[in-house]
């Protein structure tokens, strides 16, 4: 295809137009529509391991993998398979199932540090509760966050730094009461200073900090070791509970998330994404003298109609299965290392200031040209770079997310010969770019 020409969008454009008198903004979710990039959005019709179809029949190599719950790409066999079996016995039935316990057992028997699990629908389900055991639990209101993590659109998260240190957060959604706001601190990131001042301060009041040890919704934010250590042993210190919010890194960084890469556990885990291989389902997870919170065993009330679906668990157990093979996440992440890594070897040859920050299979557009960026504040906010190069991508048969602040992911699909196509097409771009 000539890098000028655009694809065509017809049937897109015309879903579109109908779908906006059907929903706010046309969407389901915001970032669908396109906004931040400019254009259509595309409509997808199918996808198949690595690639997705638009309604107007183009293909392309996909990065966004539904934003990181298709970790073996679309469509895998296996998940295919284990849906059709168990929906031949029903959806759903708001009574326990088998399911549920094959799908808890196999992910408890292989993390450590949690010993009870509950299954909801979504992350942010996952999270809002989480944050509400952590409250019932120690009888504290105040919770930490930090800029730039984003943990779903839970009331208590929507919250951004006031100015100055440690102060209180302020709402950044319409809806979400000040009052709400002001029960959570909003730090920096990598900032274990200005944290230990925040724990002095208000010891008394701090029910939790809920951090993701990888951030990875507003850029790819990592964060080393001595901040993430230093992070447990405070919250040690002062009593102070740990969330790790692991809806998007668990299962993806390595199978016990980043709780097993950095070796450092959080006292309450949130899951989603990943865990569902491709349907609703988020959990969260501790040690039993905090699981013993919940209802009904304990006060801190938390239901759900459609919780622990049994095609959902069915969905989610085949792709633990093979996430959990020997060598799984070390192959994927060798193949986004070299992919990552040809890119960058360009960039830096010609003096670009782009740079594919990664971690294991999840990359980033950074384009600081800086390296090590480990805060929100550090973030270049012109995106037209990547808006550009957004636009170059799509026409030329690569989709990746629609917003420089959005990370892409490569699935086990990606083979080393599909990298090498979209490395040949994303470094074209990039020449398009600076060239
Ligand atoms: C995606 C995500 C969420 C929200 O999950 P939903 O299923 O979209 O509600 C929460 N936390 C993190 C870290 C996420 O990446």
């Amino acid at each position: 295809m000539n890098k000028t020409e655009s694809i065509t969008k017809v049937a897109s454009e015309e879903l579109f137009e109908k779908s906006k008198m059907l929903f706010p903004g046309g969407v389901n979710s915001p970032v669908r529509a396109f906004k931040s990039v400019g254009g259509t959005p595309l409509f997808i019709k199918k996808g198949d391991g690595p690639f997705i179809w638009d309604e107007d029949g183009n293909k392309f190599i996909d990065f966004c993998c539904s934003w990181g719950p298709l970790i073996l790409g679309h469509n895998d066999p296996d998940i295919f398979e284990s849906i059709v079996e168990t929906l031949k016995n029903g959806t759903s039935f708001g009574a326990p199932t088998r399911k549920e316990n094959d799908l808890a057992s196999f992910i408890l028997e292989r993390i450590p540090f949690i010993d009870k699990l509950r299954f909801v629908s979504s992350g942010t389900e996952a999270v809002m509760s989480a944050i509400r055991l952590a409250r019932g639990y120690t009888g504290k209101n105040k919770i930490i966050k930090f800029d730039g993590c984003y943990h779903g659109h839970v009331d208590a998260l929507l919250v951004n730094a006031g100015s100055g240190l440690a102060t209180f957060g302020t709402s950044s959604s319409a809806g979400v009461p000040e009052a709400f706001a002001k029960e959570t601190i909003v730090l920096p990131l990598n900032d274990l200073d200005g944290l230990r001042r925040c724990f002095e301060e208000y010891e008394q009041d701090i029910a939790c900090v809920i951090i993701e040890p990888v951030p990875a919704n507003n850029g790819l934010l990592l964060q080393n070791n001595v901040f993430l250590n230093g992070l447990r042993l405070l919250c040690n210190e002062f009593k102070i509970l740990l969330i790790f919010d692991e809806v998007i890194s668990g299962f993806r960084v390595a199978f016990g998330g980043a709780s097993e890469l950095y070796g450092i556990y959080p006292d309450i885990v949130t899951y989603g994404k990943i865990i569902g291989g491709g349907l609703p389902v988020g959990a969260y997870g501790a040690k039993k003298e905090i699981m013993q919170f919940v209802s009904p065993d304990g006060p801190v009330y938390q239901a759900g109609t459609l919780s622990g679906n049994p095609v959902a668990m069915a969905a989610g157990l085949a792709q633990l299965k093979k996430c959990s093979q020997e060598g799984f996440y070390k192959n994927i992440a060798i193949r986004t290392e070299k992919f990552t890594a040809e890119i960058n070897l360009f960039c830096s040859e010609n003096n670009y200031p782009l740079e594919l920050v990664s971690i294991g299979s999840i990359f980033w557009f950074s384009f600081n040209g800086k390296k090590r960026i480990v805060r929100s504040s550090q973030i270049d906010p012109d995106m037209s770079y990547f808006n550009k190069l957004h636009n170059f991508l799509l026409n030329n048969g690569v989709y990746i997310g629609p917003s420089g602040y959005e990370v892409g992911f490569v699935s086990d699909k990606h083979s080393h010969h599909i990298l090498d196509e979209a490395s040949l097409k994303i470094i074209e771009g990039i020449k398009e770019l600076f060239g």
